[in-house]
């Protein structure tokens, strides 16, 4: 049995902690790399790569979009357009912290959560009210974060515009 069979058989919640451990140690490097502004011709460059089309999911691009570096500059990976693809900001926000064997897994447990919500089981129900609680939660504080940056973005204009 090799080690990819071995880690398959560990229990998930185990699986996932580790999965989550070794990301960490890498998502740090790879947030710093990324803190590179880039000009808007630059972008326009970046997103004519793919026709406007995010590389994760393949959807058009209409909205608000990121640079995601191919390669991590940890791993070698340069700050110029080459090393960039656009994807939209859910998209790659979603995908930023995992490890590849880690997103797959999560895919994996999603399909399998689907499977059970559509089939109305008792674990499926119980993850449907469960879920929806949580993105009303989670859609709730990112429109007071929302509220919270026009704010400090208007006391700053109206701090500027009273001068010193
Ligand atoms: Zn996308």
């Amino acid at each position: 049995m090799n080690s990819s069979n071995d880690a398959e058989l560990q229990p998930l919640r185990d699986r996932l902690i580790d999965l989550s451990r070794r990301c960490g140690q890498i998502k740090d490097a790879k947030r710093r790399a990324c803190l590179r502004h880039l000009t808007a011709t630059e972008r326009t460059e970046i997103l004519r790569k793919t026709g406007a089309k995010c590389h994760i999911c393949g959807g058009d691009i209409r909205g608000p979009w990121n640079a995601d570096h191919v390669m991590a500059h940890s791993a070698g990976g340069k700050n110029s357009t080459d090393n960039y693809l656009p994807a939209h900001s859910t998209c790659n926000n979603y995908r930023w912290d995992y490890l590849t064997e880690e997103l797959e897994l999560i895919l994996k447990l999603g399909v399998w959560v689907r499977t059970q919500v559509e089939k109305g089981t008792i674990v499926g129900r119980g993850i449907e009210q469960r879920f929806s609680a949580y993105e009303v939660t989670r859609i709730s504080r990112r429109k007071s974060v929302k509220k919270g940056k026009v704010y400090k973005k208007r006391l700053q204009v109206e701090c500027a515009a009273q001068g010193p």
